[in-house]
């Protein structure tokens, strides 16, 4: 039985309704009690937006190795805030899945004052079915926002019906983003903003549990070229469509939310790299206004993979007869860690670790 499976026992029936409600009664001493001691510290992505809804945004935060995933530990560890572990497609291909599965085990053993969840990114529907059925992940994203929007919502609509009956909540996607994420790269003509009104109708035909909604980002490190920023105005009519509806509040979420900070990008270029020194992301003054309107989990991978290429290309530039990679990935572990824990400050979600225990002992 799945960990968590008390935790959406009644999602199936009940609908959309409980959508926070069904975490009631959930907290540790019941998963321990389960038999899933080491399993304590992962929960419910639920759970996390249920305290931070509407206050702060929880870091999602994709990776593909142990010295990531050392560094996001203790980034997190040293700034006490709850977190989104984010697996994609690309990285259960890339170090196999079971090897991310057994390193996020040992990382939660390491550091068992932690609590996070652990999400598939921008899964398709065989994925989601795969790590619906592992027991593994706390929640999937299903994003079938390239299809139509009928086709969106029936595929969208299986994987709800899935996940939930195993007590897993689902990310879906609507509106097209730009740019470029894994193997899927959308031109500029081609993205285009969530529409307020569809996104109340894909909500309730669908019952997914987040909305990943095109705001105005885009995928990887060339976005806003001369363009403004969020569009705060989308993700209110949302929210305020959704309430006006009588549904739940349905957390936002962002997507492509890297700030690509000119100064790593000079220091890449700098030491050989030949990224466009005119590629800016989203201001992250911008995060905490956002996750005030329901923003409650935001999408970060550019500017930790510009901090490895920063560490690893200064180093190597520096000392070009070094072969041994253990010194340029223990500093990238020290860095990636004070970049996880300056980017929670920023989220909001710094200091917020132990509301989310209590929460969760409740
Ligand atoms: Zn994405």
């Amino acid at each position: 039985m799945p960990r968590s499976c008390k935790v959406f026992a009644g999602a199936a029936s009940a609908g959309n309704r409980c959508r926070f409600e069904v975490l009631e009664g959930f907290g540790l001493v019941g998963a321990r009690g389960r038999g899933y001691l080491w399993w304590a510290m992962i929960v419910p992505t639920a759970a996390l937006y249920r305290v931070a809804y509407g206050k702060y945004a929880v870091g999602a935060y994709n990776i593909n190795n142990a010295e990531q995933t050392m560094g996001l530990f203790r980034g997190c560890v040293e700034s006490q805030a709850p977190f989104i572990i984010q697996i994609s497609k690309g990285a259960r291909k890339y170090t196999e899945k079971r090897m991310l599965e057994a390193i996020i085990r040992s990382a939660e053993e390491i550091f068992p004052e932690t609590i996070f969840a652990v999400h598939l990114d921008h899964g398709d529907e065989e994925t989601c079915i795969d790590c619906i059925n592992s027991g593994f992940y706390s929640s999937v994203m299903i994003d079938a926002s390239h299809e139509t929007f009928e086709k969106n919502v029936e595929i969208t609509k299986r994987v709800v019906d899935l996940a939930h009956a195993k007590g897993i909540s689902v990310e879906a996607e609507l509106g097209m983003l730009g740019g470029v994420e894994e193997d899927i790269a959308v031109d500029e003509a081609h993205a285009c903003l969530t529409d307020p009104e569809e996104a109340v109708e894909f909500i309730k035909r669908t019952g997914c549990d987040s909305l990943a909604a095109a705001i105005g980002t885009s995928h990887g490190a060339y976005k806003f070229r001369g363009r403004q920023s969020l569009h705060f105005d989308v993700i209110e009519k949302i929210r305020e469509n959704v309430t006006a509806a009588g549904l739940p509040p349905t957390p936002i979420v962002m997507h492509g939310s890297s700030s690509v900070p000119a100064e790593e990008v000079a220091r890449i270029n700098a030491a050989g790299g030949t990224l466009d020194p005119s590629a800016c992301g989203v201001d992250e003054n911008e995060y905490l206004p956002a996750a005030r309107l329901g923003v409650a989990k935001v999408n970060i991978d550019t500017d930790g993979r510009l901090v490895w290429t920063r560490v690893h290309r200064e180093f190597f530039h520096s000392k070009p007869g070094e072969f041994d990679f253990r010194p340029p990935g223990k500093t990238f572990m020290d860095e990636y860690a004070k970049f996880i824990a300056h980017k929670n400050v920023k989220l909001g979600s710094a200091g917020q670790v132990e509301a989310i225990r209590a929460s969760l002992a409740k």
